[in-house]
C-alpha cells in the first residue's frame, strides 16, 4: 500500500484530499471514536464520512475496534462502532540535529520510535558530512526495520539555531558553525520521502502538543537546554514561527547587561547562564576550590558527561553544588516569567538539563517564574518536564513529517 499515492492518487480532487486528511487528523486526536462524532467533529456529512472511512480501512489505515467509550455518547440506542487509526500502517523518519549529535528513529503514525540511533559527530565535519552520516543511518533503519518503504510518509529532520521552514534551510546555526545549509535540498537528493525540516526545539515543542502531554493545550512552550538555549510555541495546535521564522529564541535574550560574551555577539544572554558549557564552567571553578570534594570526585569519575557528573554530586549532597545549580535555575526562572507575560501559555515542558536535573533545577525555576511573572499568570502556567526524555529531538523531527503529513501543510505555516 502506498498512501502518498492512495491518498493522491485515488482522489481525482483536493476537497477529497482534504477531507481524508480531516478525518485522519480527528481519528488522530480522538482515539475510538463512532462514524457519527466523526462527522460532527469534521463538519463533514455522514454519507462522505461513510464513504472515505471505507476507503480508508480498506487500506488498513483505520480499522473497526469495538464499540464507542460510552461517555463520548449522547442519549441512547445501540452502541456505536468505533474507529481507530492503525499507528502500524503508516511511519514516519526523524532526524535531530544536535551540537555534536544525531539521534535517528523510525516511527509508526503516533510517533512511537520502533528504533532510535545516536551518532556522535565532530564539530569540525562539514554540514554535508554531518548529513550524509545522517542519511547513511536513516538508510540502514530502514533496510533493518524490514517494514515496506512505501509506508513511509515522510522524514523530519529537527535542525539546530534559525531555520527557514518554508525552504527547508538552515540559516544560521552558531554552535555548530553552520550558515545557509540546504538540507532539504540534499534529503530530498538522496530519500525519496517528503521531507520537512524546522529548527529541533520547535520540532520537540510539536511532538509534546500533538503526542505528549500538550494534547489540548491552548498555548504551550517548549523549553529546551544543552549547548544551546531555544524554546518552541505551538499555539492552537500550530507551530508559531515569527516573521522571520526566528520565534522562540528565549537563549538569546538578555539577562545581564554586562555577562559574559554569547556565541551571537550579545553580552549576558541566558544562554551563557544556563547551558552545558555555561553549568560545566561554574561546576569546574567549584571543584578547583574543593578538590577533595564530591563534585571534583564526580567530574573526574565521569569525564565524558559532565552534566550526569555534576547532578550525580548533587545527589551526594553537595551543598555547593546544590546551591551553583538553584542559582541557575533562577536565571531560567526569569527567562520562563518574561516569557509567560508575553505569551500567557497554559503549560511549559522543559527538556534537556532540565529534564535531565529536574529534581536539582526545576524547583528554583518554578519558584522564580511564580515570583516574577506579572499578576497571577505565573501561577496559571503548568511547568513540567518532557516525558520523551533523550528521544524527545527525534520524536520531534518524525513529528515535523506526521504533522504535514496529518494536516499542517507547510505554507500555513506564516502566522
Ligand atoms: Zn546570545
Amino acid at each position: 500500500m502506498i498512501f502518498q499515492q492512495a491518498l493522491v492518487g485515488t482522489s481525482g480532487s483536493n476537497v477529497k484530499l482534504h477531507n481524508l486528511r480531516a478525518i485522519l487528523l480527528t481519528l488522530l486526536r480522538h482515539q475510538n471514536i463512532s462514524r457519527v462524532r466523526l462527522a460532527e467533529l469534521t463538519g463533514l456529512s455522514t454519507t462522505t464520512i461513510t464513504n472515505l472511512t471505507a476507503e480508508l480501512v480498506a487500506q488498513g489505515m483505520v480499522a473497526e475496534m469495538g464499540t464507542e467509550h460510552p461517555h463520548r455518547r449522547r442519549g441512547v440506542g445501540r452502541p456505536r462502532r468505533a474507529l481507530q487509526l492503525v499507528p502500524g500502517a503508516g511511519h514516519a523518519l526523524g532526524v535531530h540535529i544536535g551540537v555534536g549529535s544525531l539521534r535517528i528513529t523510525l516511527t509508526d503514525l503516533l510517533a512511537r520510535p520502533l528504533t532510535m540511533h545516536a551518532i556522535a559527530h565532530e564539530l569540525d565535519r562539514s554540514p554535508r558530512e554531518v548529513l550524509d552520516a545522517a542519511l547513511n543511518s536513516v538508510n540502514a533503519i530502514v533496510a533493518e526495520s524490514g517494514i515496506a518503504p512505501e509506508t513511509i510518509v515522510g522524514v523530519g529532520v529537527g535542525a539546530s539555531g534559525l531555520v527557514d521552514p518554508l525552504n527547508g534551510v538552515n540559516v544560521l546555526a552558531p554552535n555548530l558553525g553552520w550558515r545557509d545549509v540546504p538540507i532539504r535540498q540534499w534529503v530530498a537528493e538522496r530519500l525519496p520521502y517528503p521531507v520537512c525540516v524546522d529548527n529541533n526545539v520547535r520540532a520537540m515543542a510539536l511532538a509534546e502538543a500533538l503526542f505528549g502531554q500538550g494534547q489540548g493545550v491552548a498555548a504551550l512552550a517548549f523549553v529546551y537546554a544543552r549547548v544551546g538555549v531555544g524554546a518552541g510555541l505551538v499555539l492552537g495546535d500550530q507551530l508559531y514561527h515569527g516573521a522571520g521564522a526566528g520565534a522562540g529564541e528565549i537563549g538569546h535574550t538578555t539577562i545581564l547587561n554586562h555577562g559574559d560574551e554569547c556565541r551571537c555577539g550579545n553580552r549576558g544572554c541566558l544562554e551563557t547562564l544556563v547551558s552545558e558549557p555555561a553549568l560545566v564552567a561554574q561546576a569546574r571553578a567549584l571543584a578547583a576550590k574543593a578538590p577533595d570534594g564530591d563534585l571534583a570526585h564526580a567530574l573526574h569519575a565521569t569525564p565524558n558527561d559532565r552534566m550526569a557528573a555534576i547532578f550525580a554530586a548533587a545527589a551526594q549532597g553537595d551543598a555547593a553544588t546544590r546551591a551553583m545549580l538553584a542559582d541557575r535555575a533562577r536565571y531560567m526562572g526569569i527567562a520562563l516569567a518574561n516569557l509567560v507575560n508575553v505569551l500567557n501559555p497554559d503549560l511549559i515542558v522543559m527538556g534537556g538539563l532540565f529534564a535531565q536535573g529536574r529534581e536539582w533545577l526545576l524547583p528554583a525555576t518554578e519558584a522564580t517564574l511564580r515570583k516574577c511573572a506579572f499578576a497571577n499568570m505565573g501561577q496559571r502556567a503548568r511547568l513540567t518536564t518532557t516525558t520523551f526524555g533523550r528521544d524527545v529531538g527525534a520524536i520531534g523531527a518524525a513529528t515535523l513529517a506526521l504533522s504535514a503529513f496529518f494536516y499542517q501543510q507547510i505554507d500555513s505555516m506564516a502566522h
